[in-house]
């Protein structure tokens, strides 16, 4: 079975663990930060929720823990969930290894049952950090041989007020010691927090991690239906890379696509009215960038995995909110950024761009809004038709 995790020369028993939790290869945060760590450098690293930042330092921690039976390795995490899903993945990834084992130290739990399994040998410790600092004073914890910490969220335990707890634990720790510090966020707080729990450490920070974290810029313009034609026009002189528009109706499609070509642009319609072969044909030109435009409608574009589309234009709205997320998934796939330029024409579109921006609506036909008037202020960061397309 192909698994990429094997380029990282991973012990066998943690190869299989990963084999079993289905993590056929690693994401960005994942792909940065493990060669790194294996070789024994501080991280400070940062990448957005859901990007897999626990087995990002569970991996390459484990597999030291692994060929060091000497080794272990103390976690902290800001709330008691958080430790025991950390503590949940870590224990399945030593699955198949007899001397590791996992200690959880987390509030709200009776610590007389700590208290024992603390007599107990572990060499992974995973909890919050006024749990442990409490073991810690007891006496009942020792991390004088702690050979790494793991700050997991830190940004959150900062804003929880554990601080000083951290601090308080941090001082019980070797000054020799690998310490991978996790954030989403990074600011100067942090940065300070890093210049004196981290010694030399690699700053790794994933912008976009991979295709559940899209770097999607979107923005809205309101045309008359007359104006479209001209709008998208002034739009694709400013877009460079590929561009899929959206249309409402198979007939539409075909017109649009027809006039672009009298406009000199290369570019192909799809949608169900195409025969298998013809639908095929498309899609494989439009891949192999022999055209950088299709006019697309919403049945014909379900599914369409083109990595390379950089732009979606919605030259019609969609008729519902499930279908612009569809149509602006096309774009910012595999970790690229994409850009999605929406007309609208209609209050109704307006209402439903709103629901989808999740901005408070007014009730239909409240208001009327004059044509051309830029939506900027309905989105925080709003097009900058100067700005570089290239890649
Ligand atoms: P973060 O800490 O960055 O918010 P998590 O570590 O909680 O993200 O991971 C988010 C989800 O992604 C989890 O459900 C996890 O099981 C899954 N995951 C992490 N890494 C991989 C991978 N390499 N392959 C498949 N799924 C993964
Ligand atoms: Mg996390």
């Amino acid at each position: 079975m192909s698994n990429t995790f094997q380029k990282y020369n991973l012990p066998s028993a943690l190869l299989g663990a990963l084999a079993r939790m289905q993590y056929d290869a690693p994401t960005a945060i994942q792909d940065q930060v493990i060669p790194i760590a294996l070789a024994g450098q501080d991280i400070l690293g940062s990448s957005k929720t859901g990007s897999g930042k626990t087995a990002a330092f569970s991996i390459p921690v484990i597999a030291q823990l692994m060929s060091n039976p000497e080794a272990s390795v103390l976690v902290l995490a800001p709330t008691r969930e958080l430790a025991e899903q950390v503590a949940g993945v870590m224990t399945t990834m030593v699955s198949g290894c007899k001397h590791l084992r996992t200690l959880l130290l987390i509030g709200g739990e009776p610590i007389g049952k700590q208290l024992m399994r603390l007599r107990s040998p572990h060499n992974i410790i995973v909890g919050t950090p006024g749990r442990v600092e409490d073991h810690l004073c007891r006496g009942s914890l020792h991390l004088r041989n702690t050979t790494f910490l793991v700050l997991d969220e830190i940004d959150r335990m900062l804003d929880m007020g554990f601080s000083i707890q951290i601090d308080k634990i941090i001082k019980r720790l070797p000054v020799e010691r690998q310490t991978l510090m996790f954030s989403a966020t990074l600011d100067r707080n942090i940065e300070r927090l890093a210049g004196s729990y981290l010694r030399r450490p690699e700053r790794i920070n994933v912008e976009v991690a991979d295709n559940e974290v899209k770097n999607i810029q979107e923005e809205s313009f309101y045309v008359s239906e007359s104006g479209k034609f001209q709008t998208l026009l002034e739009q694709l002189s400013q877009r460079e890379g590929s561009i899929i528009v959206f249309v409402k109706t198979q007939i539409k499609a075909d017109s649009l696509s027809y006039q672009l070509q009298k406009e000199h642009y290369k570019v192909q319609a799809i949608h169900g009215g195409l025969k298998q072969h013809q639908r095929k044909r498309v899609i494989e030109d439009f891949r192999n960038k022999r055209y950088a435009i299709i006019v697309a409608t919403d049945v014909a574009a379900r599914g369409l995995d083109i990595n390379h589309i950089k732009h979606v234009i919605n030259y019609d709205f969609p008729q519902a909110a499930e279908d612009y997320t569809h149509r602006i998934g096309r774009t910012g796939r595999a970790g690229a950024s994409g850009f999605a330029f929406s007309m609208i024409s209609s209050p109704q579109e307006k209402r439903l761009w709103r629901i989808i921006n999740n901005e408070p609506v007014e009730r239909e036909g409240s208001r009327s809004f004059g044509q051309n008037t830029r939506f900027n202020q309905f989105k925080p960061r709003p097009f900058n038709p100067r700005r570089s397309f290239s890649n």
